[in-house]
């Protein structure tokens, strides 16, 4: 047995100071993929400094039609609060469609954020694993890799970064903020999680101790029409093998402004910036949005065993193209920006 000790935090200070201060400590929020790491060996903090008690649960519409959310709020409770389902329907929709409802209960925004990977090899200490001991190798490459990224790989680690709303957040430019030993910051979303490269086990810039305190989504009035596509094995509790967030204003037929990100296929949740590219001044025809997905995917690199996701993806990029911009023939479309 290994002895932990507790510290139950009341301000944001202290709980950065007890952990910036001690290599061994770890946050504690809901504690659904902390607990969970930690019965598995995986984690082996020797303190968890509780964060529940601190003043960061809040959920506000911005005047200017952004929104501000605490780094505690509960997921089920983002999902719920009426001005995140108006303005920002994707990201009621990524929290919904994750995991299930007593798990939506317990855990944190920011902790979803900084969840780890469903890779069964970093799950299983006996295995080889870049991330959680570097230098060791990558199990998944030559094993079982069906639910494995096909975008921004590297031959250190090609796991998929797990989040759901981390997708939606990251299709509408959301910054996050951090209170660290060094004060406070604001990180663009894009920037906050970080490709595998040679150094799968940095995740995130963020320093020991840095805790996130919030997350800032700006206005943008296309996001009220938007959808958060999920593909996965069953219809609930489980994780996404694509999934795509969605933001689309379509004028006379036209795409005016498109936002986009993929989940399920890639190691940090991908802003498909090409589609977006190519979708902007055309016309929502099905054609089109087979381009646009063709060369978004257009750089996957799969193994022999998640092939199936690079077609899997461009179908449900169509698909969710088709759902919001009505691609069904020429002209299709028209009006539907909010
Ligand atoms: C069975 C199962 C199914 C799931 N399915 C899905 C799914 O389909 N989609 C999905 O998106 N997620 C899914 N999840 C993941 C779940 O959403 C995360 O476990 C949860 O969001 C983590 O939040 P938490 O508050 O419990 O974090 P914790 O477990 O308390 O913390 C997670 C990590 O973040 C750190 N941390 C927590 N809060 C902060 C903070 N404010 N600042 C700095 N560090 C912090 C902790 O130290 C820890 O390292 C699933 C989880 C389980 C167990
Ligand atoms: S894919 Fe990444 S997490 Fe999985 S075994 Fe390889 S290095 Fe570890």
């Amino acid at each position: 047995m290994r002895p932990i000790t507790y510290l139950r935090a009341t301000d944001t200070a202290t709980a950065v100071a007890a952990v910036s201060t001690d290599p061994t400590s770890d946050f504690l929020a809901g504690g659904t993929t902390e607990v969970d790491l930690l019965r598995q060996n995986v984690l082996n903090p020797r303190r968890l400094v509780d964060i529940n008690d601190l003043p960061l649960t809040g959920i506000e519409g911005t005047p200017d039609g952004g929104l501000r959310i605490g780094a505690l709020a509960r997921m089920s409770d983002v999902a719920a609060a009426p001005v995140v389902r108006e303005r920002f329907p994707l990201i009621a929709q990524a929290l919904e469609l994750g995991a299930s409802a007593q798990l939506r209960n317990m855990a944190s925004m920011g902790g979803n954020l900084l969840q780890r990977v469903r890779c069964s090899y970093f799950r299983d200490a006996e295995s080889a694993c870049n991330k959680r001991e570097p230098g060791t190798g990558c199990s998944a490459i030559e094993g079982f890799s069906r639910g494995h990224a096909v975008l921004g790989t590297s031959e250190h680690c090609i796991a998929t970064h797990p989040s759901d709303v981390a997708v939606a957040l990251t299709a509408l430019d959301t910054r996050v903020h951090t209170l660290g030993p060094n004060g406070e910051r604001a990180y663009p979303v894009d920037d906050f999680f970080l490709l595998p490269g040679d150094s799968p086990h940095r995740e995130h810039p963020l320093e020991h101790g840095e805790l996130i305190t919030g997350i800032e989504v700006p206005a943008m009035p296309l996001a009220r029409h938007s959808l958060y596509l999920k593909v996965r094995d069953r219809e609930s509790y489980e994780f996404a093998l694509v999934s795509v967030a969605l933001a689309l204003s379509v004028m006379n037929g036209t795409i005016a402004d498109v936002r986009m990100a993929l989940g399920g296929v890639a190691t940090k949740p991908w802003r498909a910036r090409r589609a977006e590219d190519f979708l902007i001044g055309a016309a929502t025809v099905r054609d089109n949005f087979a381009l646009a997905a063709r060369v978004e995917m257009a750089d996957a690199r799969p193994t022999p065993m998640n092939a199936f996701k690079v077609e899997l993806a461009q179908r449900a990029i169509v698909r969710a193209l088709d759902t919001l911009g009505d691609g069904t023939g020429p002209g299709a479309g028209s009006g539907s920006s909010p």
